[in-house]
């Protein structure tokens, strides 16, 4: 394998690698916007690209918001043509590994926020109901009988009593335990940052002594989804695009995608660098196969 990967690449070879594959994955975060704010370039690119008739999807760990939201998103921040079968959210997956691979018959208990729920309850999921009784504590409180999953995704209200349920629930190994994402953390701006749903996972991880399945890159099962949805996507023909190398790259050498790396979020190409000249071959799951600043360097592709 040697020193394969991490290839800056630009103008011409940009042009030649956008031709050559006919299927685009784009993390969000970091690649086609930071937050509210879309990256410069990044709408006419992905327009561009939707109008030469490639496809385009959406693979976000972000499991917050159901996908209609997303779809505003797009629209307000510019990207004219972005449709709802486009957006690949942890939440809108782990909808349809409850619904369509586990068969899930009972109610699942969800940390996580409302679009998380939301998402669970348009597939036909019935949830836990949240008690907002405020004297509710592990100690008095009501356990559902029939909680078949317990489904952790970022929830910024989390309490002790819900992480305090969950790991009751995880007791009985009847019980499914899933993760939309395991991402350690998310950056904000000003140097902030915030715990990812990885870290509320692991809690429970040590207080049930078992391990989450996770549903979110860089696990398969979103690619699963995206070829179930898109009939006959060849591996080959696709590049996945992104900002994190351990969620989006190792997700691409997961699923047999080259990956390109965008330097725009997350990580930076030392890092990779280290990666590709580690010894330990599991790290160049890691490596991208190339790397560009931005996705606007996509732009002088599409100008004759
Ligand atoms: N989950 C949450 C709660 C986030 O805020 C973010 C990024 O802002 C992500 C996940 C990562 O999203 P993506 O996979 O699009 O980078
Ligand atoms: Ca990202």
């Amino acid at each position: 394998f040697g020193f394969k990967g991490c290839q800056k690449i630009r103008g011409a070879q940009i042009r030649g690698l956008l031709e050559a594959k006919d299927f685009f994955l784009f993390d969000c975060d970091g690649v086609i916007w930071h937050g509210e704010n879309a990256i410069t370039g990044a709408a006419k690119v992905v327009n561009a690209l939707i109008r030469s008739g490639k496809n385009v999807v959406f693979v976000t760990n972000n499991s917050t918001r159901p996908r209609e939201n997303y779809v505003n998103k797009f629209t307000r921040l510019g990207f004219t043509d972005v449709m709802l079968d486009q957006i690949f959210s942890s939440s809108y997956c782990s909808a349809l590994y409850l619904r369509d691979v586990v068969k899930v018959r009972g109610q699942v208990f969800v940390i996580g926020c409302e679009g998380l729920r939301m998402e669970l309850l348009e597939a036909g999921i019935p949830c836990v109901e949240e008690t907002d009784d405020p004297d509710a504590t592990i100690y008095n409180c009501a356990l559902a009988p029939d909680v078949k999953a317990v489904l952790v995704g970022h929830d910024d209200k989390l309490t002790f009593l819900k992480l305090a349920k969950a790991s009751c629930y995880l007791r009985d190994p009847e019980c499914l335990f899933l993760a939309t994402d395991n991402d350690p953390w998310h950056p904000l701006s000003g140097g902030r940052i915030l715990p990812g749903s990885g870290s509320l996972t692991a809690a429970l991880e040590v207080a049930s002594g078992r391990k989450a399945t996770v549903i979110g890159k860089p696990s398969r099962f979103m690619f699963e989804c995206i070829s179930s949805q898109f009939k006959g996507v060849d591996p080959a023909q696709c590049l996945m695009v992104g900002d994190r190398l351990e969620t989006d790259m190792l997700f691409g050498s997961n699923c047999g995608l080259d990956t390109m790396l965008t330097l725009t979020g997350v990580s930076q190409i030392e890092e990779a660098q280290e990666y590709r000249n580690s010894d330990l071959t599991t790290n160049h799951s890691y490596v991208p196969d190339y790397v560009v600043d931005t996705i606007a360097d996509f732009l002088p592709a599409f100008e004759d």
